[in-house]
């Protein structure tokens, strides 16, 4: 049933060509968009655009992101073996696995209960081993706190204070920020008081909303 076929193998590289050529330089970034195969998250109707450079409904009318978005926030993020890294927004386990692949310890937060069912079934597919929650990703996972890295993947109309709170000291989040559209902001903690953003393009992702749902 998930058949990763030479021809989903051939799209990817091409897939990843382009990512280059649209300025994604971290090789670890790419290297792990060509071993997760995406066409595996998204229904099988969607099989041959799979690897074209554009978001795809879920369930719960909900989207995996762009790959060149995934790329970009992952390549913000500076990804670096054995980060701690918590995700807000699990959606589909596309981009969990993708920080996975790259030997980041991986914490998930959904608060969707069929896409944490889905997206657990897909680390298990896979030989993932994130930590999962299916809860209200604005509280962040304070057991496991502090970060070295946080990733949110909806869009927030400001900065979650709970979450600057659990990242470490010289910790970064990569962030949308905005209502309608997002501007993606990387937050660098530079002590218990102070952060510092830079801002990069123009992006639109599915809001981030408070409390769990059973869809
Ligand atoms: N990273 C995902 C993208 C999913 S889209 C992927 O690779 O497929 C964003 C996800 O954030 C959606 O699944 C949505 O349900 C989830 N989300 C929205 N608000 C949330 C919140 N407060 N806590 C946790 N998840 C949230």
């Amino acid at each position: 049933m998930y058949l990763d076929s030479f021809k989903h193998k051939g799209m990817r590289r091409m897939l990843v060509n382009y990512l280059r050529e649209k300025g994604i330089s971290d090789e670890h970034v790419l290297e792990a968009i060509n071993n997760v195969p995406r066409h595996f998250f998204l229904d099988s109707s969607l099989d041959v655009i799979a690897y074209e450079d554009r978001a795809l409904e879920i369930l719960c009318n909900q989207t995996i992101s762009q790959p060149s978005t995934v790329a970009f926030q992952t390549q913000l993020l500076n990804v670096q073996k054995g980060d701690k890294i918590l995700e807000i927004g699990t959606g589909s386990g596309y981009q969990t696995c993708v920080l996975c692949e790259m030997k980041a310890k991986v914490f998930t937060i959904e608060r969707f209960k069929p896409l944490f069912d889905y997206a657990k079934n897909m680390f298990e597919i896979l030989k993932y081993k994130p930590k999962t929650s299916f809860g209200d990703g604005y509280l962040g996972m304070p057991a496991y706190a502090p970060f070295d890295k946080i990733i949110v993947t909806c869009g927030v109309p400001d900065i979650p204070q709970k979450l600057v709170e659990q990242m470490k000291t010289g910790g970064i989040m990569v962030i949308p920020v905005g209502k309608n559209e997002q501007k993606m902001y990387k937050v660098t903690k530079i002590s218990n008081t102070e952060i510092s953003i830079k801002t990069f393009g123009n992006f639109k992702f599915v809001p981030m909303l408070e409390e769990r749902k059973f869809c």
